[in-house]
């Protein structure tokens, strides 16, 4: 957003004798200097007089650069409150829906939102908005308002252009179409689009917010990549090869053979002369006389003793020092760390761990899966009316798995307010992470959005520019975070590969670039009409003469679980624009793998 300049006016008789006690104004400075990049703010404090708040308000009105005017205090039923009074007969339009809204959220916080009379409207090209005086109060009311000052500030000032990208954000578009969702222009979006608090947010900035937002474990970097290995591999001098051990000070010739040294026999430490030799095994330790091995290959059997032994052979080669020897620690020494380098693939982790004995528990985030609606029934229940069965419990523990992570604990919960509550603020006592499906839509049963709020989560994102997966919701608090995934299952598919996977894996200590799924470039094998949003389409593919073809799988439709059969790629379509209403076959567009074997068929 340009810079503007807010004014704060704190109204109240108290805080003008004893400005000190001013809490809601410098918190409103505050919050504005964080939202908003290069803010100007002014503030002025004044009794609770009309003329003189009046007064104030002129001034600020009749400043050219000040756009938006907040007053705090003043607005309740006391008989000194008159900040609604002295404001109404300054602004040239009313704007009640505002203030509705402004009540209406309050109102989800306390009751005694009601006995608050604050005005919002427009002088000259001044917004003004009434807050109440407590410090709680000005937070709530300017979080609700906050993200849809700069656009109304455009539309005061007739910045036509400025109003228009905003549109086109809104809608996710290059470019503004007549699929204006915005209800003070067209009354054209949808109930949901209308309604929905939340602005719809491209994938890439969910993404980034995501990793800004959630913490990595710092335990990886303590306990694993920079521990020293406690031993050393090989721990004795290992023979590479099976063949003959040796002194290198002798001669090439017929040695005697004194015996054989297996793979995990003790140190052999008997004398040993210059002509003769020990049979031993590819990684059995060498004897303690001994300094080089000859590989087999190059030996000749001349005689075995009358219990079928051999005890003489032919070396034809001349042995040098440390011949086919891996001396102690050269693989890994107990001076070396056990990782080179940070890699937290659970298959690196493990084995490397095991290769020195380590019995470390690596930790992992903790994640539970919660699925909400009053219609799932279990998979091991009988179909009854008006039910479904629960596929996303199954499928997104199978996800976590397939991908290398455990879940801690599932629960299925019905479309209630309190259970939900008391369920979530349970699970997250024990676990990191709740990845949930259901209930994130604008449907008067879907519940989790609030309960969120009400547990004192942030709503980092409530919905994103995408198909499927729009009302993919992203919270936190502290250190504990939320996916509320959309219902439907096949969007529940998308965004748990496209946002809790990489967030699980980037807590888990993995490298940013690696959270995502890889991405690889495939050909279209049909026409496709492109949607409003930007798409990701389940697709096969196919390899024809090493050249990679998708295949689109079946009808999209986001409940229809079928098309994620065969799905090996989630084919990254852009939105529709005006130029570009569809995408033809043969166009190259990137993909997300979902599956290590993500080639379904070669031609
Ligand atoms: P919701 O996101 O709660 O509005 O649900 C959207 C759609 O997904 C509805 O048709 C639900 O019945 C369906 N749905 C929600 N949760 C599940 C689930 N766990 N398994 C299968 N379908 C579901
Ligand atoms: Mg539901």
């Amino acid at each position: 957003m340009e810079s503007i300049t807010f004014g704060v006016l704190t109204i109240s008789d108290t805080c003008c004798k004893e400005p000190a006690k001013d809490k809601s104004g410098p918190c409103l400075k505050q919050l504005i200097g964080e939202s908003f990049a290069n803010a100007q703010v002014i503030g002025s404090i004044v009794p609770d007089e009309k003329d003189l708040i009046q007064a104030e308000l002129r001034k600020w009105i009749n400043q050219e650069d000040l756009r938006v005017i907040l007053t705090t205090g003043g607005t309740g039923f006391a008989p000194r409150d008159v900040t609604p009074e002295a404001t109404k007969p300054l602004l040239e339009k009313e704007c009640p829906q505002l203030a509705l809204l402004i009540t209406l959220d309050s109102l989800k916080k306390t009751q005694f939102a009601a006995l608050s009379r604050g005005l919002c409207g427009i002088a000259g090209n001044t917004l003004i908005l009434n807050f109440p005086g407590s410090e709680k109060a000005v937070k709530e009311c300017f979080a609700t308002v906050r993200d849809l000052l700069p656009h109304a500030l455009h539309l005061i000032g007739d910045q036509v252009s400025l109003v228009r990208q905003t549109h086109a954000e809104v809608q996710g578009l290059a470019f503004p179409t007549s699929n204006h969702i915005c209800p003070h222009k067209t009354g054209a979006g949808s109930d949901s689009d209308r309604n929905s608090p939340f602005p719809m947010q491209p994938v890439h900035e969910v993404l980034s917010i995501i990793f800004e937002t959630v913490q990595r474990t710092s335990e990886l970097d303590r306990i694993l990549w920079q521990l020293n290995s406690p031993v050393n591999i090989p721990p004795f001098r290992a023979s590479i090869k099976d063949g003959y051990a040796m002194k290198s000070t002798g001669f090439s010739g017929s040695k005697r053979v004194l015996g054989c040294i297996a793979a995990g026999d003790e140190l052999n430490s008997s004398p040993l002369a210059e002509d003769e030799c020990f049979k031993i095994n590819t990684g059995a330790p060498l004897p303690l006389e001994a300094d080089c091995v000859v590989q087999v290959e190059d030996t000749r059997l001349l005689q075995r003793d009358k219990h079928g032994q051999e005890s003489l052979v032919d070396i034809m080669v001349e042995p040098q020092a440390g011949l086919d020897v891996r001396p102690v620690g050269h693989d890994l020494s107990t001076r070396d760390r056990i990782f080179p380098a940070a890699d937290p693939s659970s298959v690196v982790v493990k084995s490397l761990l095991a290769s020195v004995g380590h019995r470390l528990a690596v930790p992992k985030p903790r994640v539970a899966i919660v699925s909400t609606g009053s219609e799932l029934l279990s998979p091991r229940d009988q179909p009854t009316p008006g039910k479904i069965f629960d596929s996303n419990t199954t499928m997104l523990a199978e996800l976590l798995l397939y991908f290398g992570f455990d879940c801690l604990h599932t629960s299925v919960l019905s479309d209630s307010f309190a259970q939900t509550r008391e369920s979530l603020s349970d699970l997250f006592e024990v676990v990191d992470f709740v990845i949930c499906s259901g209930g994130v839509s604008m449907g008067d049963k879907d519940f989790v959005k609030p309960v969120l709020e009400d547990l004192q989560f942030k709503l980092h994102c409530g919905r994103v520019n995408m198909k499927p997966g729009k009302p993919m919701t992203f919270a936190s608090r502290n250190e504990k975070y939320f996916f509320g995934l959309p219902g439907n299952p096949v969007s529940a598919f998308v965004t748990f590969h496209l946002f809790a996977l990489p967030a699980i894996r980037w807590a888990a200590g993995w490298d940013r670039q690696k959270c995502s799924l890889p991405v690889i470039n495939v050909k279209l094998l049909n026409d496709l009409s492109l949607d409003g949003r930007p798409e990701f389409v389940r697709a096969s593919v196919i390899s024809k003469s090493g050249e990679l073809y998708a295949s689109i799988n079946g009808d999209q439709i986001s409940s229809r679980l079928q098309s994620i059969v065969g799905a090996d790629v989630l084919v990254n379509l852009p939105a529709r624009t005006s130029d570009r209403p569809t995408a033809k076959a043969g166009e190259v567009f990137p993909a997300s793998v979902l599956r290590y074997d993500f080639i379904s068929k070669y031609e």
